[in-house]
């Protein structure tokens, strides 16, 4: 059985994000949505609740499962016998950090390989730290994350917003 695992920040989940799961649970037995818990970054949403919204946008995907993990990458992966990372890539700007970072894993860990994935022609240029910083000025992120994380965004803007 190939399990492969989808490791991100989803901070937030984005309708990018979302199409590469759907592709890579067509490819793999099994898919594990891997969210980091880095006790150095500073988190917009907290990862608790990253988990819940991810469950909740995956949920129509039997082979899909959500965790969090702390620690590296390859770790996890071995822990749940996972031989596949998968990674997005968007046009040009992911390429040299992800490149940088699966030859990292290659020598952490030369039985684990990382796959990419292209981005979807519409979601090439979306990214979670554009979706946060449009949706905290009060854009319409509506087109671009699924219905429960826009509600989300929502709800936190207006408790962020003075009345
Ligand atoms: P990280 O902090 O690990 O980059 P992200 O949540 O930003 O976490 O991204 C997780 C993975 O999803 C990365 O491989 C990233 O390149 C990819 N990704 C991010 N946005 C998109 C998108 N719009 N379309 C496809 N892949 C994406």
């Amino acid at each position: 059985m190939t399990t492969a695992v989808y490791p991100g920040s989803f901070d937030p989940i984005t309708l990018g994000h979302i199409d590469i799961v759907n592709r890579a649970s067509r490819l793999f037995e099994k898919v594990i949505v891997a969210i980091v818990k880095n006790p150095n970054k500073k988190s917009f949403i907290p990862f608790e609740d990253r988990m819940d919204l991810v469950s909740e946008c995956t949920r129509h995907l039997e082979n899909v499962e959500v965790e969090v993990f702390e620690g590296l990458t390859v770790d996890f992966a071995k822990s749940h016998r996972a031989k596949v990372l998968i990674r997005g890539l968007r046009a040009v700007s992911d390429f040299e950090y992800e490149f940088k970072m699966s030859q990292m894993n290659k020598n952490l860990s030369p039985d684990i390989e990382t796959i990419f994935m292209m981005a979807g022609t519409d979601y090439q240029f979306l990214s979670s730290s554009m979706v946060k910083e449009v949706a905290m000025l009060g854009g319409d992120v509506s087109k671009i994350v699924p219905k429960v994380v826009h509600e989300r965004l929502v709800k936190m803007r207006e408790s962020t917003c003075c009345t």
